[in-house]
């Protein structure tokens, strides 16, 4: 079979890599990928949708599969079934409940799904009067996608009036901010859930603990995530069957019975695990509509069933015939990413703020072979040497029987490779 993955990051590699696997696969096509991806699979330079399906009708690609959450908000899975042509994800309209997180709470909340309290602006005043009215702290989150930056965590009053005039009037994540949804700011443990959707059948995957903060002890400001590791410490049986049957299968039914939505492909529920009185309430923060990256570099290494099966499953409708089977032992990813530098304009503070572009990165080849490297913001420079493209740059990823052999396994290799201001979180894996 010919497959093609969507995508260019670290997330799109671990896809790439997962299929290529697949003694089903042939060839692995990747649009547009990076210089790492282009060491698994053949990278394809088509950038739009319309660049994209006709690419996958001229090598007549049996199957496509969406990394990234913009080409679905773009409606490349409609595109795609215009064209006759198989494609994992879900469509434009779907694709909703990750691209507007105003209109996806509403829904949750009229699904009876658990979200925290919250009310949705497009007026800054009206938005103002209700955060000082309500008496306890928010999160004032941009409506629209803001590459996971688009959610304000407030401690008090003034900070969620800023918010509101940052995200609002200096629109500081665009026309995403051309409505606020404000949520009561919820305390408890958070945590990534994943699930393969055929629009009837959901299958949970395992899952993984993410790290979004920059700095170490999560301090520092929110990123794409530094790093990710799996079995996670305290996802049991019953937990998963607790957000299945409050969050995952209430979602699924309830787009398809009363929106008319078949929503194929990964589901991500973002939530807050809340101790009430009656037992763990799982609120959804987000939702988002592809899998998590650094989650999947983790997760899908551990994954044992072919891809090619569970994608054939889920276009069939047929997802409850394809059990999943995991490999137990621990995965953990370390990112590495471009921090402090000296530019030609001054000193960049470094990923998520400004970083500096086109440093040659050293040693990767050096990396135990036991290890998987997936790359995020990579390319070739002049004389064919691997530099960086990105804030976020590449991801190693270890196995090992406990949490701390992996841990270790990750850290020993991650210190073979350097680049000018090259910098990792030293805690990844260490709760
Ligand atoms: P990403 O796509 O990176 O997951 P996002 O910008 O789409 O992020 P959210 O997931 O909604 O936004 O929020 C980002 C983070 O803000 C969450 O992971 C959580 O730590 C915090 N957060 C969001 N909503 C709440 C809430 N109601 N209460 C407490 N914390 C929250």
């Amino acid at each position: 079979m010919k497959i093609l993955v969507v995508g260019s990051g670290g997330r799109d590699h671990a896809i790439a890599w997962k299929f290529a696997q697949s003694d089903r696969v042939k060839k692995v096509y990747v649009a547009h990928g990076n210089a790492g991806i282009s060491q698994t699979a053949q990278c394809v330079d088509a950038k739009t949708p319309e660049e994209i399906v006709a690419f996958a009708q001229r090598e007549s690609i049996d199957l496509t599969f969406v990394g990234p959450e913009k080409p679905l908000s773009a409606g490349i899975v409609d595109l795609f079934e215009r064209h006759g042509l198989p494609i994992i994800g879900p469509n434009r309209q779907a694709s909703r409940l990750e691209s507007s997180k105003c209109d996806t709470k509403l829904m949750l909340k009229a699904l009876g799904i658990p979200v925290p309290e919250f009310a949705v602006f497009s007026d800054p005043d009206a938005a103002r009067a209700y955060v000082r009215s309500v008496g306890y702290p928010v999160v004032v989150k941009a409506d629209g996608l803001a590459a996971g930056k688009g959610s304000l965590v407030c401690d008090d009053v003034a900070a969620a009036e800023a918010a509101i005039h940052d995200i609002m009037e200096a629109r500081i994540f665009g026309d995403a901010g051309s409505r606020v949804d404000i949520e009561k700011r919820l305390y408890g443990r958070e945590l990534s859930f994943f699930c393969f959707s055929d629009g009837y059948t959901l299958v949970p995957m395992v899952a993984a603990q993410d790290y979004k903060r920059a700095r170490d002890n999560d301090e520092g400001k929110n990123t794409g995530g530094m790093g990710s590791y799996s079995p996670h410490p305290w996802l049991d049986d019953a937990l998963v069957e607790t957000i299945m049957s409050r969050v995952a299968r209430p979602l699924i039914d309830g787009i398809r019975e009363k929106h008319g939505l078949l929503y194929r492909g990964v589901l991500y529920l973002g939530l807050m695990l809340v101790q009430e009185p009656a037992g763990i309430t799982p609120y959804v923060l987000e939702i988002n509509i592809r899998l998590g990256d650094p989650e999947a570099q983790v997760i899908l290494p551990r994954l044992k069933t072919d891809l090619v099966d569970i994608c054939e499953a889920i276009l069939a409708g047929r997802l409850q015939d394809v059990p999943l089977s995991w490999d137990s032992r621990y995965r953990l990813c370390l990112i590495a990413v471009s921090g402090r530098t000296k530019g030609k304009k001054g000193w960049y503070k470094g990923y998520p703020d400004r970083y500096k572009i086109g440093v040659p990165i050293h040693g990767l080849d050096a990396v135990d072979p036991q290890c998987l490297v997936f790359h995020s913001g990579t390319g070739w420079g002049n004389n064919g040497t691997l530099v960086t493209t990105g804030g976020r740059v590449f991801g190693i990823v270890s196995s090992g029987e406990t949490l701390a052999e992996a841990r270790a396994v990750a850290y020993r290799e991650m210190e073979k490779v350097s680049f000018e201001g090259m910098y990792y979180r030293k805690d990844i894996g260490k709760d």
